[in-house]
């Protein structure tokens, strides 16, 4: 259970002269999935940077159940986060990727494993867990990345742009996968995408970026009129 509020966040990078994000300011409610749309540049990968600690926060205040995360550390955060580019350790097998975010905090060796074997399962990669990311399709990366997430237990998930890399079919395949993993897992998600049709048939509520500012928060029905 918890809630995350984004308040009055903004964030000027080093050496830059404008802002990047302008005074986002959101509620975000227990097991919502949210996505912020928007064109490149406008500063949604910024604004999930800094949920993730990856980026400082200019000025506001990110909280979760009432406490400022602003100063913890990203690996202190409860967090897990999805790169679009998915971010594997190529040296390693499909298990040590999965388990890597519960090694580097020295957890329980025998809980990993039934960890990484869950979410195997649940991802289809069970026959996989041995080879090393290049053996492995676009897709079923995609697929390692999100068990990376899902054996971290956190509470919230980041996801940026976590399919542009897929084909389109793939894409379709993938967005409804992520969609039941939301709801099976019953966490926090946050996903970026460019994408509208990607936005509309997975979020709960859709944050519509453009410049660095929300210019509309609705849920899909409210915004373009669909289920
Ligand atoms: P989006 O994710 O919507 O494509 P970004 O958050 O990546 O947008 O970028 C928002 C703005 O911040 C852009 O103008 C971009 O050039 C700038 N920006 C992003 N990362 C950096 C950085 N590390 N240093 C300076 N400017 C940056
Ligand atoms: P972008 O969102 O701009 O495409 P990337 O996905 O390439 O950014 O990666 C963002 C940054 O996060 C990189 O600097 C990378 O080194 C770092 N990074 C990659 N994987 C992880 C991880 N699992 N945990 C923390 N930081 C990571």
């Amino acid at each position: 259970m918890s809630i995350i509020n984004l308040e009055h966040i903004s964030k000027r990078y080093p050496g830059n002269k404008d802002y990047s994000v302008t005074d986002f300011n959101l509620d975000i409610k227990d097991g919502e999935f949210i996505v912020f749309v928007g064109p490149s540049g406008c500063g949604k990968s910024t604004t999930l940077r800094m949920i993730a600690g990856l980026e400082d926060i200019t000025e506001g205040d990110f909280k979760i159940d009432g406490k400022v995360m602003n100063e913890v550390a990203p690996r202190d955060r409860d967090i897990a986060m999805v790169f679009q580019n998915y971010a594997l350790y190529p040296h390693m097998s499909v298990y040590d990727n999965m388990a890597f975010g519960l090694n580097i905090r020295k957890h329980d060796k025998e809980d990993t494993k039934k960890r990484v074997e869950d979410a195997a399962k649940i991802l289809g990669l069970t026959d996989f867990l041995e080879r090393k990311p290049s053996a492995l399709s676009g897709g079923q990366r995609q697929r390692v990345a999100l068990g990376r997430a899902i054996v971290r237990d956190a509470n919230l998930f980041l996801l940026d742009e976590p399919l542009s890399n897929l084909d389109a079919k793939l894409r379709v395949q993938m967005r409804t996968e992520i969609a039941q993993l939301h709801q099976r897992l019953g966490r926090n998600f946050i996903y970026v995408t460019h994408d509208q049709v990607e936005a509309m048939t997975m979020a709960d509520r859709i944050v519509i970026m453009s410049d660095g500012k929300i210019q509309q928060v609705g849920t899909p029905k409210e915004l373009y009129n669909e289920p």
